[in-house]
């Protein structure tokens, strides 16, 4: 199928073609006439599917161009970065139309965005919670919202948005063609397809939260943190193949341990990005990274969602994700349309229990490989191995609420000094 036959006008074709896409993908092909026929719809595509250009592209259509002054088309995202995401799509594809947008999103001041929103826009790309802020302030007219996307629904309702959204809908026209685009279809977001939407369509382009297959990935057994450091910096000191890498990591804190350890390895700049990281400086790093002259980005989840870096060579999970869908969004960062990609994963034994619940739901089995000999694996220390045991009980009583917890009782059995075995494990004494 070919863009043309999707009946999209002249101007987009142009853009389209301007933006490198040669053929829709497949959510492309089963959302674009749907949506140009005025349906309401229920989306399952993660990030890298096209589902962002899958719901812009008629939506453009459908506006043709600047009425103003007020908004007529709403999309909410969950992150400030997927705001600026979903601009830069619009932009792309907007550029042979004089269509007016705004993104909203906090952590600056509103004034700017009062100031565009006063001049007349079509289109509000926004986080929920700036959009009701502006609105409290009376600069949103909200009379003429006829279409509205919700993009990454599943996200927003892990994040709480559920009162924002309902809020919104009590706030804006009922009749209107609402979309809603989701990683996944738990619960929660067919509540929001069921309150919100009418009779929508639902189309999904992979089962849920599978992988796009162009991702190959891979298991690490690693004992501990100073191994996975080791690993790490193993695999970045090879640039040609680790060109642009990904490093997710649990928290603010490792994301700060970790770059500071790889900023002292001759690696080159190593930036970060976590929610201490003020917004300028987060648009920097990305920027910066997708320019090619930050070759390792250090992330937490919370940053990870939204980015669009095309061509990222390696995904990097320092740690499992506990968060199972995640692993998903985090590998999404590779293998993106047409691309191929590599996700590595790092786990240490009180990880397997993640690493098996990841299995299960994306339906696959992931490939374990050996740790390279070169590594040397050094005893876990003391407090490390607590917290792995501590962690394995958490999982015990996760799956049987009666367990009592036997690391507590026993956790003074193990020396500091113990031998430890291939895992890091501490060596059992001989009786
Ligand atoms: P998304 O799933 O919206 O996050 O899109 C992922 C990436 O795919 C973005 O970099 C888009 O520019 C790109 N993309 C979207 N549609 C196409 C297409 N039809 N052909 C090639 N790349 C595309």
């Amino acid at each position: 199928m070919t863009f043309e036959d999707l009946k999209l006008t002249r101007q987009f074709l142009n853009a389209i073609e301007e933006a490198g896409y040669q053929h829709p993908t497949e959510i492309q092909e089963k959302a674009i006439p749907r949506i140009l026929a005025g349906q309401d719809l229920v989306g399952i595509a993660q990030t890298g599917t096209g589902k962002t250009a899958a719901y812009i592209l008629p939506l453009l259509q459908i506006l043709k161009f600047h009425q103003g002054p007020e908004p007529r088309c709403l999309i909410l995202v969950p992150t400030k970065e997927l705001v600026l995401q979903v601009d830069k799509t619009f932009e792309e594809l907007s550029k042979y139309t004089d269509i007016k947008r705004i993104a909203l999103y906090g952590g600056i001041g509103p004034k700017t965005q009062i100031e565009a929103l006063i001049a007349g826009v079509d289109v509000i790309i926004a986080t929920p919670g700036r959009f009701l802020e502006i609105y409290a302030k009376r600069e949103i007219a909200p009379k003429k919202f006829k279409h509205v996307v919700i993009d990454e629904c599943d996200r927003m309702m892990d994040m709480g948005f559920w009162p924002q959204l309902r809020e919104i809908q009590e706030k804006i026209p009922q009749k209107k063609q609402q979309l809603l685009f989701s990683a996944t279809f738990p619960e929660k977001v067919e509540r929001i397809a069921d309150n919100f939407l009418l009779f929508p369509q639902r189309i999904e382009v992979s089962p849920q939260s599978t992988p796009a297959e162009s991702i190959s990935q891979y298991l690490y057994e690693v004992p501990n943190f100073r191994a996975k450091l080791d690993l790490l910096l193993h695999f970045l000191k090879n640039d040609e193949q680790f060109n642009r890498v990904m490093v997710f990591v649990r928290s603010k804190e490792h994301a700060t341990g970790i770059a500071k350890f790889l900023e002292g390895q001759g690696l080159g700049e190593i930036r970060m990005l976590h929610s201490n990281k003020g917004q300028n400086a987060r648009i920097n790093a990305i920027d910066d990274f997708k320019g090619g002259d930050v070759r390792v980005l250090v992330s937490t989840d919370v940053s990870s969602r939204g980015i669009d870096v095309v061509e990222v060579s390696h995904v990097i999970n320092f740690n499992i994700p506990t968060h199972y869908e995640d692993y998903v969004h985090r590998i999404g960062r590779t293998g993106r349309a047409f691309k191929t990609g590599t996700a590595i994963s790092f786990m240490d034994f009180s990880e397997e229990y993640h690493i098996g619940k990841i299995q299960k739901l994306i339906k696959q089995t992931i490939e374990r490989i050996p740790m390279p000999e070169v590594i040397k694996i050094h005893e876990t220390p003391f407090d490390e191995f607590q917290d792995q045991m501590r962690e394995i009980d958490r999982q015990k009583k996760l799956e049987n609420p009666d367990y009592k917890g036997a690391f507590h009782e026993k956790k003074q059995r193990f020396d500091v000094k113990k031998k430890v075995d291939k895992k890091g494990k501490p060596k059992r004494r001989k009786r």
